[in-house]
Protein backbone atom coordinates (compact mmCIF):
# COMPACT_ATOMS: atom_id res chain seq x y z
CA UNK A 1 0.00 0.00 0.00
CA UNK A 2 2.88 2.72 0.95
CA UNK A 3 4.16 1.97 -2.55
CA UNK A 4 1.16 3.09 -4.35
CA UNK A 5 0.81 7.06 -2.52
CA UNK A 6 2.53 8.81 -4.83
CA UNK A 7 0.84 7.22 -7.92
CA UNK A 8 -2.27 7.88 -6.15
CA UNK A 9 -1.60 11.90 -5.24
CA UNK A 10 -0.48 12.95 -9.05
CA UNK A 11 -4.03 10.98 -10.27
CA UNK A 12 -5.91 13.14 -7.75
CA UNK A 13 -4.98 16.23 -9.19
CA UNK A 14 -5.59 15.25 -12.79
CA UNK A 15 -9.20 15.38 -12.39
CA UNK A 16 -12.26 13.29 -11.82
CA UNK A 17 -11.72 10.70 -14.81
CA UNK A 18 -8.42 9.68 -13.35
CA UNK A 19 -9.57 9.58 -9.48
CA UNK A 20 -12.34 6.88 -10.72
CA UNK A 21 -9.18 5.28 -12.45
CA UNK A 22 -7.24 5.38 -9.69
CA UNK A 23 -9.73 4.03 -7.34
CA UNK A 24 -10.61 1.25 -9.40
CA UNK A 25 -6.96 -0.03 -9.75
CA UNK A 26 -6.66 0.01 -6.04
CA UNK A 27 -9.64 -2.14 -5.17
CA UNK A 28 -8.58 -4.99 -7.45
CA UNK A 29 -5.03 -4.17 -6.52
CA UNK A 30 -6.98 -4.97 -2.73
CA UNK A 31 -9.05 -7.59 -4.22
CA UNK A 32 -6.09 -9.40 -5.72
CA UNK A 33 -3.97 -8.88 -2.07
CA UNK A 34 -7.28 -10.86 -0.43
CA UNK A 35 -7.43 -13.80 -2.71
CA UNK A 36 -7.06 -16.50 -0.87
CA UNK A 37 -3.29 -18.17 -2.67
CA UNK A 38 -3.28 -20.81 -0.33
CA UNK A 39 -5.18 -23.11 2.53
CA UNK A 40 -4.38 -24.56 5.35
CA UNK A 41 -5.83 -27.99 6.37
CA UNK A 42 -6.04 -30.54 9.56
CA UNK A 43 -6.82 -34.16 7.90
CA UNK A 44 -7.79 -37.56 9.91
CA UNK A 45 -7.69 -39.14 6.41
CA UNK A 46 -4.30 -40.70 5.51
CA UNK A 47 -1.55 -39.28 2.81
CA UNK A 48 -2.08 -41.97 0.55
CA UNK A 49 -5.89 -40.88 -0.14
CA UNK A 50 -5.65 -37.22 0.48
CA UNK A 51 -2.62 -36.05 -2.03
CA UNK A 52 -3.69 -36.90 -5.30
CA UNK A 53 -7.29 -35.00 -4.48
CA UNK A 54 -5.35 -32.14 -3.23
CA UNK A 55 -2.98 -31.99 -6.15
CA UNK A 56 -5.93 -32.28 -8.63
CA UNK A 57 -7.48 -28.81 -6.36
CA UNK A 58 -4.10 -26.87 -6.61
CA UNK A 59 -3.82 -28.10 -10.24
CA UNK A 60 -7.34 -26.39 -11.13
CA UNK A 61 -6.98 -23.82 -8.54
CA UNK A 62 -3.78 -22.20 -8.18
CA UNK A 63 -4.62 -22.73 -4.61
CA UNK A 64 -1.85 -24.38 -2.65
CA UNK A 65 -2.50 -26.29 0.36
CA UNK A 66 -0.74 -26.72 3.26
CA UNK A 67 -2.01 -30.00 5.38
CA UNK A 68 -1.32 -31.37 8.45
CA UNK A 69 -1.98 -34.98 9.09
CA UNK A 70 -3.15 -35.50 12.38
CA UNK A 71 -4.04 -38.99 14.51
CA UNK A 72 -5.35 -37.91 17.26
CA UNK A 73 -6.37 -34.72 19.18
CA UNK A 74 -7.36 -32.38 15.71
CA UNK A 75 -10.37 -30.95 17.93
CA UNK A 76 -8.17 -29.98 20.82
CA UNK A 77 -5.69 -28.13 19.01
CA UNK A 78 -8.33 -25.99 17.25
CA UNK A 79 -10.22 -25.63 20.28
CA UNK A 80 -7.12 -24.54 22.31
CA UNK A 81 -5.79 -22.34 19.84
CA UNK A 82 -9.31 -20.30 19.57
CA UNK A 83 -9.35 -17.53 16.98
CA UNK A 84 -5.62 -18.25 16.08
CA UNK A 85 -6.05 -21.97 14.65
CA UNK A 86 -4.12 -22.03 12.04
CA UNK A 87 -6.42 -24.66 10.53
CA UNK A 88 -8.81 -22.95 7.92
CA UNK A 89 -10.93 -26.43 7.05
CA UNK A 90 -11.08 -29.80 8.24
CA UNK A 91 -11.02 -33.42 6.73
CA UNK A 92 -12.39 -36.64 9.34
CA UNK A 93 -14.18 -39.47 9.42
CA UNK A 94 -17.50 -40.56 11.10
CA UNK A 95 -20.38 -38.82 11.66
CA UNK A 96 -19.12 -38.62 15.26
CA UNK A 97 -16.37 -36.56 14.72
CA UNK A 98 -17.89 -34.04 12.02
CA UNK A 99 -20.50 -33.37 15.22
CA UNK A 100 -18.02 -32.88 17.70
CA UNK A 101 -16.24 -30.14 16.05
CA UNK A 102 -19.83 -28.64 15.42
CA UNK A 103 -20.73 -29.00 19.13
CA UNK A 104 -17.70 -27.76 20.32
CA UNK A 105 -18.47 -24.54 18.03
CA UNK A 106 -15.11 -24.36 16.09
CA UNK A 107 -16.90 -24.43 12.63
CA UNK A 108 -18.90 -21.91 10.39
CA UNK A 109 -21.77 -22.16 8.19
CA UNK A 110 -20.91 -22.25 4.92
CA UNK A 111 -23.53 -21.65 2.10
CA UNK A 112 -22.96 -23.31 -1.14
CA UNK A 113 -24.85 -23.88 -4.05
CA UNK A 114 -22.39 -26.76 -5.48
CA UNK A 115 -21.91 -28.35 -2.00
CA UNK A 116 -25.98 -28.67 -1.51
CA UNK A 117 -26.55 -29.37 -5.23
CA UNK A 118 -23.70 -32.18 -4.60
CA UNK A 119 -24.46 -33.65 -1.51
CA UNK A 120 -28.15 -35.58 -0.69
CA UNK A 121 -29.57 -33.70 2.28
CA UNK A 122 -29.15 -36.25 4.52
CA UNK A 123 -25.47 -36.48 4.28
CA UNK A 124 -25.14 -32.94 5.52
CA UNK A 125 -25.46 -30.83 8.37
CA UNK A 126 -29.13 -28.54 7.98
CA UNK A 127 -27.30 -25.37 9.55
CA UNK A 128 -24.14 -25.97 6.84
CA UNK A 129 -21.81 -26.56 9.45
CA UNK A 130 -20.21 -30.11 8.11
CA UNK A 131 -20.78 -31.75 4.58
CA UNK A 132 -20.52 -35.82 3.83
CA UNK A 133 -18.21 -36.40 0.98
CA UNK A 134 -17.24 -40.73 1.10
CA UNK A 135 -20.05 -42.42 2.06
CA UNK A 136 -19.53 -46.17 3.69
CA UNK A 137 -21.56 -49.09 5.03
CA UNK A 138 -21.91 -50.94 8.50
CA UNK A 139 -22.00 -54.49 6.51
CA UNK A 140 -21.72 -57.99 7.43
CA UNK A 141 -19.29 -60.08 6.58
CA UNK A 142 -20.74 -63.89 6.28
CA UNK A 143 -18.53 -66.61 6.16
CA UNK A 144 -18.66 -68.77 2.64
CA UNK A 145 -18.46 -72.42 4.47
CA UNK A 146 -20.84 -71.84 7.34
CA UNK A 147 -23.34 -69.20 6.53
CA UNK A 148 -26.36 -70.32 4.58
CA UNK A 149 -26.78 -67.19 1.62
CA UNK A 150 -29.76 -65.40 2.90
CA UNK A 151 -30.01 -67.03 6.36
CA UNK A 152 -29.40 -63.98 7.62
CA UNK A 153 -30.92 -60.55 5.89
CA UNK A 154 -31.17 -57.92 8.73
CA UNK A 155 -29.36 -56.42 11.44
CA UNK A 156 -32.59 -57.32 13.73
CA UNK A 157 -31.36 -60.69 12.32
CA UNK A 158 -28.26 -60.80 14.60
CA UNK A 159 -30.56 -61.73 17.42
CA UNK A 160 -31.91 -64.80 16.19
CA UNK A 161 -31.15 -67.71 18.79
CA UNK A 162 -29.55 -69.77 15.36
CA UNK A 163 -26.27 -67.48 15.48
CA UNK A 164 -25.48 -67.79 19.22
CA UNK A 165 -21.84 -68.01 19.50
CA UNK A 166 -21.43 -66.80 15.84
CA UNK A 167 -21.13 -63.14 15.97
CA UNK A 168 -17.48 -61.55 16.18
CA UNK A 169 -17.69 -57.59 16.01
CA UNK A 170 -14.91 -55.05 17.56
CA UNK A 171 -16.12 -52.71 20.71
CA UNK A 172 -19.55 -51.73 21.10
CA UNK A 173 -18.21 -48.17 22.02
CA UNK A 174 -16.23 -47.47 18.49
CA UNK A 175 -17.51 -44.85 16.84
CA UNK A 176 -18.60 -47.15 13.92
CA UNK A 177 -21.01 -49.30 16.09
CA UNK A 178 -21.92 -46.22 18.33
CA UNK A 179 -23.98 -44.81 14.99
CA UNK A 180 -25.04 -48.28 14.11
CA UNK A 181 -26.76 -48.65 17.39
CA UNK A 182 -27.84 -44.76 17.45
CA UNK A 183 -30.01 -46.02 13.98
CA UNK A 184 -31.24 -49.26 15.51
CA UNK A 185 -32.92 -46.19 18.16
CA UNK A 186 -34.05 -44.28 15.11
CA UNK A 187 -35.59 -47.13 14.09
CA UNK A 188 -37.02 -48.80 16.81
CA UNK A 189 -36.55 -46.63 19.90
CA UNK A 190 -34.51 -46.72 22.60
CA UNK A 191 -36.45 -49.87 24.31
CA UNK A 192 -36.31 -51.78 21.31
CA UNK A 193 -33.22 -50.95 20.80
CA UNK A 194 -31.64 -52.14 23.76
CA UNK A 195 -33.48 -55.71 23.70
CA UNK A 196 -31.63 -56.04 20.26
CA UNK A 197 -28.08 -55.18 21.32
CA UNK A 198 -28.67 -57.36 24.02
CA UNK A 199 -29.67 -60.03 22.24
CA UNK A 200 -26.08 -59.82 19.78
CA UNK A 201 -24.68 -59.53 22.95
CA UNK A 202 -25.49 -62.97 23.61
CA UNK A 203 -24.98 -64.18 20.29
CA UNK A 204 -21.08 -63.02 20.13
CA UNK A 205 -18.72 -65.53 20.08
CA UNK A 206 -15.83 -63.97 21.97
CA UNK A 207 -15.60 -60.20 23.82
CA UNK A 208 -15.53 -57.38 21.64
CA UNK A 209 -11.96 -56.89 19.87
CA UNK A 210 -9.71 -56.07 17.72
CA UNK A 211 -10.84 -53.49 14.61
CA UNK A 212 -12.56 -54.39 11.92
CA UNK A 213 -10.15 -56.63 9.81
CA UNK A 214 -9.67 -58.93 12.71
CA UNK A 215 -13.30 -59.91 13.07
CA UNK A 216 -13.10 -61.03 8.92
CA UNK A 217 -9.38 -62.88 10.31
CA UNK A 218 -11.56 -64.71 13.20
CA UNK A 219 -13.72 -65.89 10.80
CA UNK A 220 -10.99 -67.58 8.92
CA UNK A 221 -9.74 -68.89 11.52
CA UNK A 222 -13.10 -70.15 12.16
CA UNK A 223 -13.48 -68.13 15.93
CA UNK A 224 -16.89 -67.08 14.30
CA UNK A 225 -19.07 -67.07 11.42
CA UNK A 226 -20.74 -63.23 11.16
CA UNK A 227 -18.64 -60.34 11.64
CA UNK A 228 -19.70 -56.39 11.62
CA UNK A 229 -17.43 -54.67 9.50
CA UNK A 230 -17.32 -51.28 7.50
CA UNK A 231 -17.16 -51.85 3.46
CA UNK A 232 -13.72 -50.55 2.56
CA UNK A 233 -12.15 -52.61 4.45
CA UNK A 234 -13.21 -55.53 2.57
CA UNK A 235 -11.65 -53.47 -0.53
CA UNK A 236 -8.29 -53.00 1.49
CA UNK A 237 -8.01 -56.48 1.81
CA UNK A 238 -8.75 -58.05 -1.21
CA UNK A 239 -6.04 -55.54 -2.26
CA UNK A 240 -3.04 -55.68 -0.01
CA UNK A 241 -0.19 -56.66 -1.71
CA UNK A 242 2.03 -55.70 1.74
CA UNK A 243 0.32 -58.10 3.89
CA UNK A 244 -1.41 -61.37 1.01
CA UNK A 245 -2.32 -62.86 4.49
CA UNK A 246 -5.27 -60.70 4.63
CA UNK A 247 -6.45 -61.91 0.84
CA UNK A 248 -7.28 -65.16 2.63
CA UNK A 249 -9.22 -63.11 5.33
CA UNK A 250 -11.30 -61.74 2.42
CA UNK A 251 -11.35 -64.63 0.28
CA UNK A 252 -13.22 -66.68 3.37
CA UNK A 253 -16.26 -64.28 3.56
CA UNK A 254 -18.96 -62.54 1.61
CA UNK A 255 -19.91 -59.10 1.90
CA UNK A 256 -23.71 -59.12 2.56
CA UNK A 257 -25.47 -55.66 2.79
CA UNK A 258 -28.84 -56.04 5.55
CA UNK A 259 -32.23 -54.70 5.33
CA UNK A 260 -32.30 -54.50 1.83
CA UNK A 261 -36.08 -55.42 1.73
CA UNK A 262 -36.57 -52.61 4.28
CA UNK A 263 -34.73 -49.04 4.97
CA UNK A 264 -31.58 -50.22 3.73
CA UNK A 265 -28.15 -50.68 4.85
CA UNK A 266 -27.07 -48.47 7.54
CA UNK A 267 -24.43 -45.31 6.16
CA UNK A 268 -21.75 -43.84 7.77
CA UNK A 269 -19.44 -40.94 6.31
CA UNK A 270 -16.14 -38.87 5.57
CA UNK A 271 -16.83 -35.14 5.57
CA UNK A 272 -15.18 -31.91 5.60
CA UNK A 273 -15.93 -28.43 7.33
CA UNK A 274 -14.55 -24.88 7.50
CA UNK A 275 -13.16 -23.46 10.90
CA UNK A 276 -14.85 -20.79 12.37
CA UNK A 277 -11.35 -18.87 12.49
CA UNK A 278 -10.35 -19.55 9.12
CA UNK A 279 -8.43 -17.19 7.49
CA UNK A 280 -8.21 -18.22 4.47
CA UNK A 281 -12.79 -19.41 4.38
CA UNK A 282 -12.95 -18.65 0.56
CA UNK A 283 -10.30 -20.95 -0.27
CA UNK A 284 -11.40 -23.02 2.59
CA UNK A 285 -14.78 -23.20 0.87
CA UNK A 286 -13.40 -23.64 -2.66
CA UNK A 287 -12.12 -26.95 -1.60
CA UNK A 288 -14.82 -28.75 0.09
CA UNK A 289 -16.75 -27.67 -3.22
CA UNK A 290 -14.03 -29.89 -4.90
CA UNK A 291 -13.87 -32.36 -2.95
CA UNK A 292 -17.94 -33.20 -3.67
CA UNK A 293 -16.90 -32.38 -7.63
CA UNK A 294 -17.20 -35.37 -10.15
CA UNK A 295 -13.14 -35.10 -10.50
CA UNK A 296 -12.45 -35.70 -6.50
CA UNK A 297 -15.24 -38.33 -6.34
CA UNK A 298 -14.05 -40.44 -8.85
CA UNK A 299 -10.51 -40.25 -7.35
CA UNK A 300 -12.18 -41.24 -3.51
CA UNK A 301 -14.48 -43.89 -5.34
CA UNK A 302 -10.84 -45.68 -6.58
CA UNK A 303 -8.57 -45.04 -4.24
CA UNK A 304 -10.44 -46.07 -0.85
CA UNK A 305 -13.61 -48.46 -1.88
CA UNK A 306 -16.24 -46.34 -0.45
CA UNK A 307 -19.04 -44.53 -2.29
CA UNK A 308 -18.91 -41.47 -3.92
CA UNK A 309 -22.01 -39.58 -1.98
CA UNK A 310 -22.56 -37.11 -5.65
CA UNK A 311 -25.43 -39.16 -7.34
CA UNK A 312 -24.69 -40.27 -10.93
CA UNK A 313 -20.23 -40.59 -10.01
CA UNK A 314 -19.41 -44.36 -10.49
CA UNK A 315 -18.46 -46.70 -7.55
CA UNK A 316 -15.26 -47.95 -8.71
CA UNK A 317 -15.25 -51.61 -9.85
CA UNK A 318 -14.35 -53.71 -7.08
CA UNK A 319 -17.19 -51.99 -5.07
CA UNK A 320 -19.18 -52.92 -7.63
CA UNK A 321 -18.22 -56.53 -7.50
CA UNK A 322 -20.33 -56.82 -4.26
CA UNK A 323 -23.57 -55.70 -5.87
CA UNK A 324 -26.13 -53.07 -6.23
CA UNK A 325 -27.99 -52.25 -2.88
CA UNK A 326 -30.23 -49.96 -1.29
CA UNK A 327 -28.97 -47.73 1.22
CA UNK A 328 -30.77 -46.44 4.52
CA UNK A 329 -31.72 -42.33 4.18
CA UNK A 330 -31.55 -41.64 7.88
CA UNK A 331 -30.09 -38.33 8.31
CA UNK A 332 -26.66 -38.42 9.76
CA UNK A 333 -27.72 -35.53 11.20
CA UNK A 334 -30.66 -37.75 13.53
CA UNK A 335 -27.83 -40.54 14.29
CA UNK A 336 -25.29 -37.90 15.77
CA UNK A 337 -27.87 -36.22 18.49
CA UNK A 338 -28.40 -40.35 18.89
CA UNK A 339 -25.18 -40.87 19.51
CA UNK A 340 -24.80 -40.18 23.27
CA UNK A 341 -27.97 -42.33 24.11
CA UNK A 342 -26.29 -45.21 22.09
CA UNK A 343 -23.47 -45.01 23.72
CA UNK A 344 -24.53 -45.40 27.29
CA UNK A 345 -27.02 -48.32 26.44
CA UNK A 346 -23.85 -50.11 24.77
CA UNK A 347 -22.42 -49.69 28.89
CA UNK A 348 -26.32 -50.18 30.21
CA UNK A 349 -26.36 -53.82 28.45
CA UNK A 350 -22.63 -54.76 29.38
CA UNK A 351 -22.18 -54.92 25.38
CA UNK A 352 -18.14 -54.99 26.05
CA UNK A 353 -18.40 -57.93 28.55
CA UNK A 354 -18.87 -60.25 26.24
CA UNK A 355 -21.26 -63.13 26.10
CA UNK A 356 -22.55 -64.85 28.79
CA UNK A 357 -21.77 -61.76 31.16
FE1 LIG B 1 -12.15 -46.96 9.15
Amino acid sequence: METKKPQIHRLLTAGLAAVAAATAALTSATWAKAADTEVNLYSYRQPFLIKPLLDAFTKDTGIKVNVVFAKKGMLEKIKAAGDNSPADAVLTVDIGRLYALKEAGVLQSIKSDALNKNIPAHFRDPDGMWYGLTARGRVLLLSKDRIKPGSIKSYEDLTKPEFKGKICTRSGKHPYNVALIASMIAHHGEEGAKKWLEGVKANLARKPQGNDRAQAKAIYEGVCDIALSNNYYMGKMMTNEKKPVQKKWAAAVTLTYMNQDGRGNHMNISGAAVTKSAKHKDAAVKLVEFLSSDEAQKIYAEDNHEYPVKPGVPRSELVQSWGDFKADTLSLEKIAKLRPAASRLVDKVGFDDGPGS
